[in-house]
């Protein structure tokens, strides 16, 4: 429980915001959504409003059997209802967070967290007509996002499909019926892939395909479309509305575990170039850590996280993609080449923070961890 008197809530002078960076939370509530899905709400000890656009994730920093472990989870509450934020996390079979997560994490207990950050929001892309469509635990971030349209009174009108392995798998389902009976500009759909003995069910089965999206949403080739869910799913769904003529600039996605293709693409030439760098003799350049007082030879056009760790420095990373933000550092002095996917803001930028795990190295260069 947060130690702060309630009607520190009410004033805005002791009240501060949250903004992207690396925050201590404690964690408030432990809520069961289904067999194998929680959500866990955090707030802070002072009044603090968690704002972030709907859609956003954060990245936990957690110390496992002695070892710093980040992931990234996405923000399911909405900014609407900011003195807290919530994650909810779906046990991954043999996954080392998820698993801890369930297992350990009550109320009560502190974690830090980095962010909030993230492409994949909808204050980025406003629309008058949206559909969401989600996977699985893949609901998060498109239900933050109704939920944030839902609790503003907003007049965007949502369609919402959801698909899920069978009926006791659907998450926020007496949520998701709530708001769906509230107001008529959120319309919701559910699609099962099986049911098990006892189950009833009155929804869509199978696999959404594009016959069961005609009749979700006749006209989806006009809807802003924001889709998270398994690799496979997201795959389905970009082939069917590409099949359909969707105008693919209006397609938002989110993906939870692989590398997204062009980030593949991207590895695959680095790969590919790596072999004739092999070939010619390597230009070495100084990486200086004077808090550390470390000077190091490191090869030119490591990253930084690489070059660090060669000098025997760990900075903690997480979705090693430019998204999460969580190893930012400082550059002092030296020439580098940002590559990143929104995980910094451009006010950082402009006061010398770069991500260490997408910037490489161009010249002597001197760090601030
Ligand atoms: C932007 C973003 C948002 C996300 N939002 C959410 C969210 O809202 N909710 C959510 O539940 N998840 C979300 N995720 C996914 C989350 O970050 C984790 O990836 C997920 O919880 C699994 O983590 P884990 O530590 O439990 O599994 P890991 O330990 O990473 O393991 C994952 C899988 O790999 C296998 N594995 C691990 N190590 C090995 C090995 N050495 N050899 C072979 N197999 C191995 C495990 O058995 C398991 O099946 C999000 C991810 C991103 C990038």
């Amino acid at each position: 429980m947060s130690d702060f008197n309630t009607s520190d809530f009410m004033n805005l002078m002791k009240t501060q915001t949250w903004s992207n960076g690396r925050h201590l939370v404690r964690c408030a509530k432990v809520i069961p959504e289904t067999h194998d899905v929680t959500t866990f709400t955090f707030s802070m000890n002072e009044p603090v409003m968690f704002f972030f656009k709907p859609g956003q994730f954060v990245t936990l920093e957690l110390d496992i059997a002695e070892e710093r472990i980040m992931r990234s989870y996405t923000i399911s509450s909405s900014p609407s209802i900011p003195y807290s934020f919530s994650i909810t996390v779906k046990r991954v079979p043999g996954g080392v967070v998820s698993n801890w997560l369930h297992d350990n994490l009550k109320s009560g207990d502190q974690i830090a967290v980095h962010g909030p950050v993230g492409n994949f929001n909808c204050m980025d892309f406003p629309a008058e007509k949206v559909l969401l469509l989600s996977g699985g635990v893949g609901i998060t971030p498109v239900m933050s996002m109704a939920r944030w349209w839902f609790n503003t009174d907003s007049e965007v009108d949502m369609v919402f499909a959801h698909s899920a392995r069978s009926p006791k798998d659907i998450i926020y389902a007496k949520e998701l019926e709530y708001m769906a009976t509230r107001i008529d500009n959120f319309k919701m759909h559910l699609v099962c892939e099986k049911t098990n003995i006892g189950e009833s069910w009155g929804g869509y089965r199978g696999y959404i395909n594009l016959h069961m999206l005609n009749l979700i949403a006749p006209d989806f080739l006009e809807r802003e479309v924001f889709c998270c869910g398994p690799t496979p799913y997201m795959k389905a769904v970009k082939s069917l509305l590409q099949e359909a003529g969707f105008d693919m600039s209006h397609y938002h996605e989110e993906s939870f575990g692989s590398t997204p293709t062009k980030d593949v693409e991207r590895a695959e030439k680095h790969a590919d170039q790596a072999v004739l760098e092999e070939q010619k003799p390597k230009e070495m350049v100084l990486l200086r850590i004077p808090d550390l007082d470390i000077v190091k030879e490191v090869e030119m056009d490591l990253t930084l996280n690489e070059a660090a760790a060669e000098a025997g420095v760990n900075i903690s990373k997480a979705c090693g993609l430019g998204m999460c933000g969580a190893c930012r550092v400082k550059v002092l002095n030296g020439n580098f080449e940002m590559n990143h996917n929104g995980g910094i803001s451009e006010e950082e930028v402009s006061d010398g923070y770069v991500l260490s795990c997408c910037t490489r190295i161009k010249s002597d260069i001197e760090l601030e961890i």
